[in-house]
């Protein structure tokens, strides 16, 4: 597992002032990794490190000599803005990368005069995904988020048996994830109507859903499962993920397969992959509540039960046309916690490759909607309305049950520990835009 290093320290500081201010997402001690270009260019997209409100372009420093051996050499392949081939070398190559930057950019460091013309603004530059997604998997391991979509669903019977001894998931579709900022028609399809037949128009009832990405780092043959003790080994770092879900599709096309049109329409990530590292510090016990079953061998560790869970807070924020018209900032929506999830990440890891399926460097896992115990804790609108029986009311006197064209729903993260420095994920945004063509 991970371990809490110098990197770590709360008293580290960096000689981008930036890094410094305590409401920054990226102190030195986050150092989360993507790719980007400078905005409205045609240039290649290259990696780079989040730090404070800046970017470190990791060729430009690996190219002026600013990067020790090892590290240049792991960043092999990347040139062309995907960061499969340094993902594919596992926690070594991430943690070389991490403790150079972490040296480099400390304040007082002597690479701090070539180091600065690797640097640019946040504000200057565009995002693309991190790296060629192979397969994108989506779990449920929300409980709360599981028990109050069944309860709309089946009221007497919410949650279904299987739920507490497997890691429920589906495979869902790569060729339609995006970065923040990306903006997608409003799905039309077929919904269930009132006659015999059914509807066919734009989704009346399109919503998001608050999740986390994993991603995968090494890989595993086909036929070779990864055992829980291994499991987060394969694991490169975690993204903030909207899982934008068309709900009156989903109601009529559900079964007996589960989510298809519903789903694939557009799938929204943070640009930034905080890394497994990056998380050391805000691990917790993975428990189970008395009167649940524990799982089967195959997913129990003792790793897992010591630090299997992770603190990390999070949230949806909503910005209507009208707020953004006013200059009126985003509204926040609700709060949760992934410490809550059913399932670790180890599980998910472990559950998907039992049977022998090979996982592939880039492979994206999503957790599933994270809701959190309480009511107003939903991580859907399905689940802060009731369905669409209760608006949400917000400040400027809008209401919404589903999301309207032009609103933009931002998804946000941040760990916070006693002794250690908070870090964030950056935003995840997106925008509805009319149903019709592109
Ligand atoms: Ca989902």
């Amino acid at each position: 597992m991970y371990q809490i290093d110098d990197t770590h320290d709360a008293g580290l500081q960096s000689w981008v002032e930036s890094a410094n201010h305590p409401a920054t997402d990226f102190p030195i001690q986050n150092l989360p990794i993507g790719v980007f270009r400078r905005a409205g260019s045609r240039e290649t997209f290259r990696p780079g490190v989040a730090i404070g409100d800046h970017v470190v372009d990791l060729l430009a420093a690996r190219d002026a000599g600013l990067l020790p051996r090892e590290v240049a050499g792991s960043l092999a392949g990347c040139e062309h803005g995907e960061l499969n081939a340094f993902m594919a070398q596992g926690p070594h190559a991430r943690r070389a990368l991490r403790r150079a930057l972490s040296e480099a950019l400390r304040s007082g460091s002597t690479a701090q005069a070539a180091l600065q013309a690797a640097l640019l603004r946040q504000a200057d530059i565009e995002h693309a995904m991190p790296c060629r997604v192979g397969d994108y998997t989506d779990f449920y391991t929300g409980i709360h988020h599981a028990t109050a979509v069944g309860k709309l669903f089946r009221p007497d019977n919410p949650l279904l048996p299987n739920y507490k001894w497997v890691p429920i998931g589906y495979h869902g579709r790569s060729s339609s994830l995006g970065v923040s900022g990306q903006s997608f028609l409003r799905p039309q399809g077929q919904t269930k109507g009132t006659a015999d037949t059914p509807e066919f128009g734009p989704s009346k009832r399109l919503d998001y859903e608050l999740e986390l990405g994993a991603f995968i780092a090494t890989g595993n043959t086909l036929g070779s499962p990864i055992a829980m003790e291994q499991a987060e080994d394969h694991v490169f770092g975690l993204v903030l993920l909207n899982d934008w879900s068309a709900r009156d599709l989903q109601a009529w096309e559900y079964q007996p397969l589960g989510p298809f049109l519903a789903k694939n329409f557009a799938s929204t990530i943070s640009p930034w992959i905080v890394t497994m590292e990056a998380l050391a510090p805000f691990r917790a016990a993975w428990t189970r509540a008395a009167g649940d079953p524990q799982p089967l061998s195959y997913l129990d560790s003792e790793v897992n039960r010591r630090q299997g869970a992770i603190d990390i807070t999070l949230e949806v924020w909503l910005q209507t046309s009208s707020m953004a018209a006013a200059g009126q900032a985003p509204e926040r929506l609700m709060q949760s916690n992934f410490r809550d999830a059913y399932w670790s990440v180890a599980q998910m890891v472990a559950h998907h490759s039992v049977n022998g399926c090979n996982l592939q460097p880039g492979d994206l896992l999503g957790s599933g909607t994270q809701s959190g115990p309480e009511d107003g804790q939903g991580g859907s609108l399905l689940e802060l309305t009731c369905g669409g029986k209760r608006p949400v009311r917000l400040a400027n006197g809008e209401t919404r049950t589903f999301l309207a064209d032009g609103d933009t729903v931002i998804l946000r993260a941040q760990c916070q520990r006693d002794g250690f420095r908070r870090i964030g994920f950056g935003d995840c945004a997106g925008t509805v835009l009319p149903a019709g063509k592109r």
